[in-house]
């Protein structure tokens, strides 16, 4: 089966044309990143208008490329949610349209299966069951994957998202948006030792995460560090902010790995392509006898083919009824655990 999937639930315009046998035919990727960075965020009515500047023309690029037409297209898969409900709108919208043109079948996928599926689109000898670790903007989760579909919440963050950690102390150390990136090229310059940082959480006994108290702690030592501070010690506590954020990561993830006796670990989401989270992540997993596996750097953030391969999982699964009503469907809120119960996509 060949699907085309739309990803627009934030601030990238994610297109992909994925097929079961002949897996990723084409892809294509717009960020809104420079747009927004003159606000230091994420500006919601911006990111909508911007999807639908770009959506139906990337569609049309990526389906080019692909060599196909739309009528060789078996379903039209799109992020339902979570995510901001205009930009989510935008993607919905279109997919229903473009589906209605062709009488081919719709389907809605949730964006973080998506992300937690993504590593399997680079490496398809991966095989269920294991334990994710989900490090994205919006979300920090340990999940326990039995089967497709099949997703236990072991933990979450109490406050911020790691991701949103990245990008806080970014922000207080003077670096641009989205932070993570950008802190972690400074931290290769820097000495994690010279700042100690608290690591919320680490011996909490629960595989729950808080990293809102680490933002305060990174804030009281740039206000201490004052106006005319280095570019070393910039550099230092940038190296020690992701030490802390990575070494509660890592810590956490170990002890799911313990707990639930799997011996496989998957990371998916933004801070997954962190360099320092994977090394560390690494020495761990090989002492422990686990292995882990990582998307494929361009598949950690926002991106089209990880929504068309999770609906062409579904469907071959017999887990998604692909619908014929076009109305638009979506989701902005909507919890993982959901669909852990057995929500499919209602027919229409
Ligand atoms: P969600 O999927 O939870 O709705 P999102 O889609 O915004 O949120 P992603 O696109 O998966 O999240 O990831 C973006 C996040 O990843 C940002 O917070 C960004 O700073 C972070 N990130 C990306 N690359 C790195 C890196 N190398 N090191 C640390 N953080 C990073
Ligand atoms: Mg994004
Ligand atoms: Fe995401």
């Amino acid at each position: 089966i060949c699907i085309l999937g739309l990803e627009t639930s934030c601030d990238e315009t994610g297109i992909a044309v994925y097929d079961s046998e002949r897996g990723l035919l084409a892809d294509a990727l717009h960020s809104q990143v420079a747009m927004h960075q003159a606000y230091g965020g994420v500006v919601p009515e911006l990111a909508s208008r911007d999807h639908i500047a770009r959506t139906l023309p990337l569609v049309e690029q990526t389906l080019v490329r692909a060599g196909c037409g739309l009528a060789d297209i078996d379903a039209v898969a799109y992020t339902r949610g979570p995510g901001l409900a205009g930009a989510l709108l935008v993607g919905a919208g279109l997919a229903a349209a473009l589906a209605m043109a062709v009488d081919k079948p719709l389907i809605g996928i949730h964006h973080l299966e998506g992300h937690l599926l993504s590593p399997l689109l680079s490496d398809p000898a991966l095989k269920f069951p294991f334990v994710a670790l989900l490090v994205s903007g919006g979300h920090t989760m340990l999940l326990d994957v039995a089967a497709l579909g099949n997703y236990r919440l072991l933990g979450e963050t109490v406050d911020d998202a790691a991701g949103e950690a990245f990008d806080k102390s970014a922000k207080l150390l003077g670096l641009g948006y989205p932070g993570g990136p950008e802190l972690a090229r400074m931290a290769a310059f820097g000495h994690a030792e010279a700042f100690s940082l608290p690591r919320p959480k680490l011996h909490s006994g629960d595989l729950d995460f808080s990293f809102a108290g680490l933002k305060t702690a990174v804030l009281t030592r740039v206000n201490q560090l004052g106006a005319n501070v280095c570019e070393q010690s910039r550099a230092d506590l940038a190296a020690a902010t992701q030490e802390a954020i990575t070494d509660v990561l890592v810590k956490k993830a170990m002890d799911a790995m313990q707990r639930t006796g799997r011996r496989v670990l998957v990371v998916a989401g933004g801070v997954g392509a962190n360099r320092r989270l994977r090394e560390k992540l690494d020495a761990s997993c090989a002492s422990a006898g686990v292995r882990v596996h990582y998307p494929a750097l361009q598949w950690c953030t926002d991106n089209g083919p990880m929504i068309a391969y999770a609906a062409c999982r579904r469907i071959e699964a017999g887990l998604a009824r692909p619908r014929r009503s076009y109305a638009f469907d979506i989701k902005p809120r909507w919890d993982l655990s959901e669909l852990a119960e057995g929500e499919t996509f209602e027919a229409g």
